[in-house]
């Protein structure tokens, strides 16, 4: 499914509701979480719908590789990586899952688990 015209992430990268893009590519674009949970809280979404991890096809799992190569990439340019930040991709409700558009959370600036 390229895009879903109900998904509010679909809705983003159409520029149908508005907000900043902070990276974009042929396969992701990223924007900044609206309810932060670190000083430091980006969004790495697929531009294709793909409503949960469990719904990727065989061959499309390179996307994943991708992600944390971005994530790699945005964690350096926001100074975070060297004190260490998260990639987290939640699935499914009882995983906290709340925007069914595949997306994955780059966390950062704040000291986790503790
Ligand atoms: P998840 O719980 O893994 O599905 O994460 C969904 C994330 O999307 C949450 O952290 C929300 O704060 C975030 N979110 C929801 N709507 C928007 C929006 N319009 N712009 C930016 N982030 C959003
Ligand atoms: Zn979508």
């Amino acid at each position: 499914m390229a895009h879903d015209p109900e998904c509010i992430f679909c809705k983003i990268d159409r520029g149908e509701i508005p907000s900043e893009k902070l990276y974009e590519d042929d396969k992701v674009f990223v924007i900044a979480d609206i309810n932060p949970a670190a000083p430091v809280h980006l969004l790495i979404i697929p531009h294709e719908h793909t409503p949960t991890l469990l719904d990727l096809e065989d061959d499309q799992h390179d996307i994943i590789g991708h992600v944390f190569k971005v994530a790699a990439k945005l964690a350096k340019q926001k100074q975070v990586a060297e004190q260490g930040f998260k990639v987290l991709h939640n699935v499914n409700h009882w995983g906290g899952q709340r925007v069914f558009h595949i997306h994955f959370h780059l966390l950062g600036g704040r000291k986790f688990g503790e």
